[in-house]
């Protein structure tokens, strides 16, 4: 939406003019009707073939969907994942040989309740998703974002799956399919009467009018527009691997383009989320275990995807977001945003250049993150990057913060034993976990130390809530895992004296949770 300039920037014009003369670089027969990039210039068929083969070889290229899985797509209605939605039904509309053998379903997460809109408003967009998605005759969830207050506290724990050789188990997995595939052939009209039952569960849940109230709450403790990108950002994310592991999906497949992720790497880098820049913008994202999040469309840039979308009247619907209608320095996101789309008009290899210096990121860092499995960030559920040494620069910006800060921070503050509710109840292990979940805040005076959330996020989580005015309108999903893992640490800490080496304790500890 805001790549308008990038996009249609003498593309569309110039080419009509000059394609008399200009022949296709690719068939080098027709007549090109659009110049990719200075010296790319392409007819209509070659073009799509292009966009096509780049969907399939990104997926054929790293070999984690598996055939008959069921995938899940998250749909913003925009632009970029709506041209993904627009090839996962084409590669299954393709003939036998070249035909994508997964299983589609899709996700909307509505937002309005962020922007105040009225709830005509939110049904008029969720009804104009709704017959986009009808359209496609995949299974379809349509969720409203209060919904994230409903989520089990489970969400947080990253689910291990005992992994095999990936290559090995693709073979397999795709000789089996073969041979049982007269059977299971993903032809999406064969399954739509399956599909329609599982359909009809997806109409707009109903939302309770509190529970529009606590989210906008939570919202208006967030003093910057920042912290607000990055906590929803966060929340949706949780939504939609909870989504995913109640509906049976294995994956999660994001719309996420190239332009888009170089300004998310830009952001990263500036919002202290540098630890994680591998896993965020990497194809492949581990971090939730059984739940893998992939990203199809990160090879194809936002002009790529605009054009492809004009030129075949690819639908998409503009649903505005926390951003829409801003200025350019409201947030680092969309200064970031806005920085990369201006200097990409002038110098088109901007965003390859930062996609490409983040590819050669990767490799190491997301190897290091799936051996080792040390403490999750309570939010993103990154490795926490804040277990360094003393001369680290995070230290160093503790230090410096120390020096400067006075009083205390929301995280703190708020949670003080003294203002948490009590429940009064016994709560003597599993019952007590249990009993626990459903009041957010008590039973955390066990211990009698106050809850400390900083502990338990990563240093770009820790500064979204430091820009919070207080953290009581956390959904309570996360404030209860909050206090089952300070409960767990602190037993950790009162038995540590009886352990035997720094080694030894980690397993022990794992084995009673
Ligand atoms: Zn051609
Ligand atoms: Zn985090």
């Amino acid at each position: 939406m805001c790549q308008v300039d990038e996009e249609y920037n003498g593309l569309l014009e110039s080419p009509v003019a000059s394609s008399a003369t200009k022949k296709c670089n690719k068939c080098k027969e027709t007549t090109a009707a659009l110049v990719l990039k200075p010296g790319e210039s392409l007819c209509r068929g070659c073009f799509k073939e292009h966009f096509v083969h780049k969907f399939r070889a990104m997926l054929g290229k790293n070999r984690i969907i598996f055939p008959g899985e069921k995938v899940l797509l998250a749909v913003s209605g925009g632009s970029s994942s709506c041209a993904m939605l627009n090839q996962v039904q084409e590669g299954l509309g393709q003939n036998a040989h070249k035909k994508l053998r997964f299983k589609p379903g899709i996700v909307y997460i509505d937002e309005g309740c962020l922007l105040g809109q009225s709830t005509e408003k939110r049904q008029k967009t969720m009804a104009q998703i709704n017959s986009l998605f009808k359209m496609t005759g995949f299974p379809h969830h349509i969720i409203p974002l209060e919904m994230v207050l409903n989520l089990p506290p489970s969400v947080l724990e990253p689910v291990h799956l005992a992994t095999d050789d990936p290559a090995g188990s693709y073979k397999e997995a795709v000789d089996h399919f073969m041979q049982s595939s007269p059977v299971h052939s993903v032809d999406p009209r064969v399954d739509r009467s399956e599909l329609s039952a599982l359909t009809d569960g997806t109409n707009p849940q109903h939302i309770a009018e509190a529970q529009t109230q606590t989210l906008q709450e939570l919202f208006s403790r967030v003093k910057t527009l920042t912290a607000k990108e990055d906590l929803l950002h966060t929340l949706r994310r949780h939504l939609l691997v909870s989504t995913a592991r109640t509906e049976g999906y294995s994956k999660l497949m994001l719309g996420e383009n190239c332009t888009r992720l170089a300004v998310k790497l830009l952001a990263n880098i500036a919002l202290g989320r540098g630890a994680q820049l591998a896993v965020d913008t990497a194809f492949c994202d581990p971090r939730y275990g059984d739940i893998v999040a992939v990203k199809p469309m990160r090879d194809y840039t936002a002009k790529e995807i605009s054009l492809y979308n004009y030129m075949w009247n690819v639908p998409y619907v503009f649903i505005p977001s926390l951003e829409t209608k801003t200025a350019d320095k409201s947030s680092i996101q969309r200064l970031t945003e806005s920085f990369v789309v201006k200097l990409q008009v002038d110098f088109p290899s901007t965003v390859s250049t930062i996609y490409r210096t983040g590819e050669k990121l990767q490799t190491a860092s997301v190897t290091e993150d799936i051996e080792r499995a040390p403490l999750k960030c309570l939010f993103c559920m990154c490795t926490l990057d804040t277990a360094l040494g003393e001369t680290s620069a995070f230290q160093a910006t503790l230090i410096s913060e120390q020096l400067s800060n006075v009083g205390t921070t929301p995280m703190q503050a708020s949670l003080r034993p003294d203002t948490q509710t009590k429940c009064g109840a016994p709560c003597d292990q599993q019952d007590g976990e249990e009993h626990c979940q459903a009041q957010a805040v008590c039973c955390s005076h066990k211990g009698g130390d106050s809850m400390n959330l900083e502990s338990l996020l990563c240093y770009s989580c820790q500064q979204t809530v430091k820009d919070m005015t207080s953290v009581e309108f956390l959904p309570q999903y996360i404030m209860s895992e909050a206090q089952r893992r300070n409960r767990r640490s602190q037993i950790r800490h009162e038995i540590s004296e009886f352990l035997l080496t720094e080694d030894s304790d980690s397993p022990s500890i794992k084995a009673d949770s």
